[in-house]
């Protein structure tokens, strides 16, 4: 069975999407933890950062770029953003498909670990 973001990526399970290419889908997390909330996923899988391989240098830095044109679009760039990837149990990951976390809209305040 695929992971739910694998399975929003196929079109079988629905999401405000609101990016896509070849390489990555961008979608609003369902429980936002700020006004925009929006989680850039590569369309193959990748569970965790740790599984990223030297090959894969050009797709997450391509993960990075949507993101950043998506806070211009979202109109959140000049004010600022976070940009979040959880890796492993220690790290909170959730979902175990790489997602690079877009939040914005609002100061986030320092990080909380
Ligand atoms: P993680 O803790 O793995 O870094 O974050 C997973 C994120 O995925 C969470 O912020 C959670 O709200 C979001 N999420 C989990 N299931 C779904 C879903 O079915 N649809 C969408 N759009 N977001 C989801």
């Amino acid at each position: 069975m695929a992971n739910i973001f694998a399975q929003i990526i196929n079109g079988e399970v629905p999401a405000d999407i609101v990016y896509r290419d070849d390489q990555v889908t961008a979608f609003r997390d369902i429980n936002p933890k700020a006004p925009v909330h929006i989680l850039i996923v590569p369309n193959k899988v990748i569970p965790t950062v740790d599984d990223i391989d030297d090959a894969d240098e050009r797709l997450v830095g391509h993960m990075v770029l949507v993101a950043r044109d998506l806070a211009r679009k979202e109109g959140i760039a000049a004010d600022g953003y976070r940009l979040l990837v959880n890796c492993n149990r220690h790290g909170g990951q959730e979902v175990y498909h790489l997602h690079l976390h877009l939040m914005g809209g609002r100061p986030m305040g320092p990080m909380v670990v």
